[in-house]
């Protein structure tokens, strides 16, 4: 079977220097807040060319607490308005709903899948206040077109990073295309700790050192707070395993987009719609679009190639956002019927490569 990602294969490659990482910090008797984390801190606000860089629980903290952040700080408040596109993972949302904003949903490009700036104009109100942007799949989103709107109705530029740790947009990588990035390290993204944990990149001093104050219980020294805070800390274990884990990421980076230029290529199904890349892409995921989709995954699955589809269902159609159920995305709901992702990793061997091209290119 070839799987969709061998989690203990990608992390076997680098065991002995996790192991390593691991001794160091237990060996320390320093577990949260520490060396670690600042390290890893500094590592990757140099790695995406961002000022500062705040290391939280998770990828939906890292998004929750820039709004949160932009609230304590007087830039949004309660009941604004944040454009946001359809076709996206569900925490994107909930981070703006969390924080009792209002989430304005754009539908994207059926094409590149990513939202599409010509539809953000009509959706803007009085009430709009910022814009976040989600760098699906790992590309990035047509940056100049949304910072045209951004500064016309002066709004905020947040960007969803979690899929897309070192794609570049022109010159700059993802976590400094906007005014504030959220990136997540879950286990299969394209840097990932071993648990949970993800991060904030700035170039905003005010921001930064509010994100910072506010995962921490809200406090900027110790035993004072000056915010009702929240826990959201990245301890010092999985801090130093993303250490050892962003000197291999550009490595990773390029083995995908080997890949991903094989299959391109070589696939050649003419029910099967390649992906249409504009921009750069770190290729978390390598997706296709097919009408006979579930037909298509249950003939790899016999033929022993594992598939996933990202997304089944998108937000608006979820139980937990029931007022959206009656809204109409087709454009977000045709993608959601249609995508298919092949299995990609900076592991996967040419030999698996060329099996999965082989069997789809039969597949009729
Ligand atoms: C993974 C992901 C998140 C959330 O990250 P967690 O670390 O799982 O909280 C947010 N947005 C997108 C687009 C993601 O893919």
């Amino acid at each position: 079977m070839i799987s969709f990602l061998d989690l203990k294969a990608i992390n076997a490659q680098y065991k002995k220097e996790l192991l390593e990482a691991c001794e160091t910090v237990i060996d320390s008797g320093w577990y949260i807040q520490g060396t670690q984390c600042s390290k890893f801190e500094e590592e990757f606000a140099k790695f995406c060319g961002a000022k500062y860089c705040i290391g939280v629980a998770n990828g939906l903290d890292a998004l929750t607490l820039i709004i949160r952040g932009y609230k304590e700080i007087g830039v949004l408040e309660n009941g604004d308005e944040v454009i946001v596109p359809a076709n996206t993972y569900i925490a994107s949302i909930l981070a703006i709903s969390q924080n009792n904003l209002t989430p304005i949903l754009v539908e994207p490009q059926l094409d590149t899948l990513l939202i599409d700036s010509s539809k953000i104009e009509d959706k803007i109100t009085k009430k709009t206040k910022a814009i976040m942007v989600v760098h699906l799949y790992g590309q990035t989103c047509e940056m100049d077109e949304i910072y045209k709107l951004a500064k016309k109705y002066n709004l905020k530029v947040i960007e969803d990073s979690a899929q897309s740790h070192g794609a570049f947009y022109k010159d700059r990588r993802c976590g400094t295309l906007g005014d504030a990035s959220g990136f997540s390290f879950y286990p299969g993204k394209n840097l990932g700790a071993l648990g949970d944990a993800g991060a904030v990149t700035t170039d905003d001093k005010k921001l930064a050192d509010t994100i910072k104050a506010l995962k921490n219980y809200g406090s900027h020294k110790k035993y004072e707070n000056k915010y009702k805070g929240v826990n959201s800390r990245l301890d010092e274990l999985q801090a130093s395993l993303l250490r050892v884990k962003l000197r291999y990421l550009e490595q990773e980076i390029t083995n995908r987009k080997d890949i991903a230029s094989f299959y391109i290529q070589n696939i050649k199904n003419s029910a099967i719609t390649l992906p249409i890349v504009e921009t750069d892409s770190v290729w978390h995921l390598f997706i296709i679009k097919v009408k006979r989709r579930d037909e298509l995954q249950k003939y790899l699955l016999d033929n022993n190639i594992q598939t996933l589809i990202h997304y089944p269902i998108p937000p608006h159609q979820q139980e937990a956002y029931q007022e959206w159920n009656k809204l109409s995305f087709p454009i977000t709901e045709k993608i959601h019927k249609e995508v298919l992702s092949l299995p990609i990793s900076g592991l996967q061997s040419i030999e698996d490569t060329q099996q999965i091209v082989r069997v789809i290119n039969e597949f009729n």
